[in-house]
């Protein structure tokens, strides 16, 4: 099944039609997982600004992933679109 829930809206997506956001096992820093190459905790988010948005809210990427999420992750979600 290659569905995934998108954090964001909570919408079921195709894999490929959302951005894949993992936390890495070592360093344990929170990356965009383009290729899905890198293992570890992921969530996945609809290309669209308002869930980008929705997944920053109330720390919902934090508790997803169980990390601390980089300042400039949000830019970098953004500059996907
Ligand atoms: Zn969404």
């Amino acid at each position: 099944m290659n569905e995934r829930k998108c954090a964001g809206c909570g919408q079921l997506k195709n894999k490929d039609e959302l951005i894949k956001v993992t936390r890495q096992k070592q360093p344990g820093s929170v990356v965009i997982n383009h290729s899905s190459k890198i293992f570890g905790r992921s969530v996945y988010l609809c290309y669209n600004i308002s869930c980008i948005e929705a997944s920053f809210k109330k720390n919902r990427l934090q508790r997803a992933l169980k990390a601390s999420i980089p300042d400039d992750l949000k830019g970098k979600l953004l500059n996907e679109l």
